[in-house]
Order: C-alpha cells, then sequence, then structure tokens
C-alpha cells in the first residue's frame, strides 16, 4: 500500500481520555472491578484525606486489599511537599487510587503522572472540573497554576457519596463549569486576534455542558444523587474537552486568571469554582455576553455571585482584576484587552450593584 504523503500537512495529534468512567448509586462497589478489568498491576496507593478517609476510603482500602497490596497516603493540603511525598510512596507500588476532593485528586494526579503511574479518579464531593481532566491546580511561587498531566485512567463517581458533601462543593462546581462559556468566548479572540489555533469539538463540547447547566439550574436541588448525576455528567464532558483541546483552554480563560489573582492576594477565600463563577459574571459582561443569564443561574444553584459573599472586599478585587492580567500572559483574555484601574474599579462596582 502506498501510503499518502501530503505536501503541507504535518497535523497530528495525541488524546488522552478515561478509559471506564462509572456514574451512579453506589459504584463505589465496583472500583476493584474497573481496576481488575483495567489490568493495572498488582500494588496500589490510595491517595486520600483524614476526612475522605471516613467518607469513602477506609471502604476503598479494605477493597482493595483483598486483592491488591495497599498502601495509603494522607494528603490534607496540596503542596510541592505532599506531592513529593506522594511520588516517594508511588513509586512503591503500579498504580493509584485518589478519594477525595480537588486537592487530593490533583495531589494523585501529579504523583502518578511524575512517576509514570495510571490513576483512577473517586471524588468525594463534584467541586470542580478536574475530577476527570488532565490539568491540575498546583500551587507554584506565583500562585496557583492549571498545568498540564494526564488525565485518570477510571472515573468512579458515587452519586450517593457525592450527595453527601456540603452542597457549597457541588454548587462551586456548577460555577466551573458555567465558567466554560466566557472561557470559550476568549479562546475565540484569542483564535481571531492571535490566530491560536481553536478546536471546534473542544470548544462546541465546553460550551455545550455550561449552557446545559444555566438552562438546568432549577433542577439543581442540595444533597440529592439526581443533582449529583448531572453535575458529574458535565464535570467529566468539561474534562474531556478539555483532553480534546490538549489544553486547559476550553474551561479555562479569563475567570479563571481572576481566580489565580484572588487565590494569591486574598488566600484561603472562596473556593476556586465561586471565584471563577463571579469571574465569569465580569467576563461575559466584557464580552457582551448574558452575564445576567449567568448571574441568575448561578443564584439559582447557590452559588456566590458577589465577592462580599465570599469575603473579599472591593480594594482587593480591584487589584486581583488588575493582576489577573499579568498571570499565564501566554493564554491571552478579554483582561488582556487594556484593562486599567478605572475599569477595574467600574466592574467591579458592577458586580456589587443588583
Ligand atoms: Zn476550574
Amino acid at each position: 500500500m502506498t501510503v499518502l504523503r501530503n505536501k503541507g500537512f504535518d497535523k497530528s495529534k495525541w488524546m488522552q481520555l478515561p478509559r471506564d468512567v462509572l456514574v451512579g448509586h453506589d459504584v463505589l462497589g465496583q472500583l476493584p472491578e474497573v481496576c481488575a478489568d483495567l489490568s493495572l498491576g498488582g500494588s496500589v496507593l490510595v491517595v486520600t484525606g483524614a476526612h475522605t478517609m471516613k467518607v469513602a476510603g477506609d471502604r476503598v482500602v479494605r477493597m482493595l486489599a483483598k486483592s491488591y497490596e495497599t498502601r495509603t497516603y494522607l494528603a490534607e493540603e496540596i503542596s510541592p511537599a505532599t506531592i513529593a511525598e506522594a511520588e516517594e510512596e508511588a513509586k512503591e507500588v503500579r498504580f493509584l487510587v485518589a478519594v477525595g476532593g480537588g486537592k487530593i485528586i490533583d495531589t494523585a494526579k501529579i504523583a502518578s503522572f511524575n512517576t509514570d503511574r495510571q490513576f483512577v479518579s473517586v471524588p468525594t464531593a463534584a467541586s470542580h472540573d478536574g475530577i476527570a481532566s488532565a490539568s491540575a491546580s498546583v500551587p507554584t511561587p506565583e500562585g496557583n497554576l492549571s498545568l498540564s498531566a494526564h488525565p485518570p485512567v477510571a472515573v468512579v463517581a458515587d452519586t450517593g457519596i457525592i450527595a453527601s458533601a456540603p452542597h457549597r462543593l457541588l454548587a462551586s462546581g456548577c460555577a466551573d463549569i458555567i465558567s466554560n462559556l466566557s472561557a470559550v468566548l476568549d479562546w475565540e479572540l484569542a483564535h481571531r486576534i492571535r490566530g491560536e489555533p481553536i478546536s471546534e469539538y473542544a470548544s462546541t463540547l465546553s460550551r455545550m455542558t455550561a449552557e446545559a447547566m444555566i438552562r438546568n439550574a432549577d433542577l439543581v436541588k442540595p444533597n440529592t444523587e439526581e443533582t449529583a448525576w448531572m453535575v458529574v455528567k458535565a464535570l467529566v464532558a468539561s474534562g474531556v474537552a478539555m483532553s480534546i483541546a490538549g489544553s486547559s483552554r476550553p474551561a479555562s480563560g479569563g475567570e479563571h486568571k481572576f481566580s489565580h489573582a484572588l487565590d494569591r492576594i486574598a488566600p484561603g477565600k472562596g473556593l476556586h469554582g465561586e471565584k471563577c463563577g463571579i469571574g465569569t459574571i465580569i467576563t461575559l459582561f466584557l464580552h457582551g455576553g448574558d452575564w445576567q443569564g449567568a448571574r441568575e443561574a448561578l443564584r439559582k444553584i447557590g452559588a456566590p455571585t458577589t465577592l462580599a459573599e465570599i469575603g473579599i472586599d472591593e480594594a482587593t478585587a480591584v487589584e486581583g482584576l488588575l493582576l489577573a492580567a499579568t498571570i499565564r500572559p501566554e493564554r491571552f483574555t478579554i483582561l488582556d484587552m487594556g484593562m486599567n484601574r478605572g475599569s477595574a474599579e467600574s466592574l467591579i462596582r458592577m458586580l456589587s450593584k443588583e
């Protein structure tokens, strides 16, 4: 057979996606089957936290210990030190299982990536779209940044466990999904102004997921498995959009840079998705998008829509907006279109008005 060699065509693509995704009632019980199905090896490191150990980690360790040599690493925080410790533990095993929220999943994601192990994501909350994605939020001297690692080889999301977590976490996850709307507009802007390559499949999937979340905001009810089911599927879809793009671009634009800026100047205030949701109101306004619609959906979901609700004052928020443009400058967004102190101040004032 003759292989065609088109002159000038040199595109190629490597896409990594989770292979098994289990979502639903009591799917935690199927975790050993998932690990066996994927032939992940004979020894496992369970990365979890003190609280998530009680919620699901204990059961995971008991189930896996029947068939695997099982070690446990408790990570309360994500930091260069905990990542390094988790990596040392990971070297002793063939694969990792992360049982917990964003920090734990991201710790396992990076430790498994750096040690060339697979990892299985077992989220105990639906608080952000990292549960199925290749990107991890990691602390750096410049604040938290989304870095590329690899996606989990499998996701086991038990809706009973996720529905039992505080509603604030799930609302934050919904806000992270809604932020895809402005992230995609930023991507399209960078495509038009800077010629940045864009994937129509990734941007369409990401936007569709955000629009469905806004449309279904009325259906988001605290502590129900139906809601957990809807939100987990949206978070997985968002992760898939990032995998198609090969970066966090479809789900992370100016609103994420604003959130990262606030991480730096107001540490500990507000959850990741909460800050991104508030940032989305600002960036959608700047894009001429339906910022009121997004704000209304965030309210219905129970996510904050003002900075006061997460304990950040106006002066700090203005600094955050100005700082946002300097974070990850290669990621061009609407915040890089000549924002100055005056415009930042009026934007922040607009947010606190009805
Ligand atoms: Zn996010």
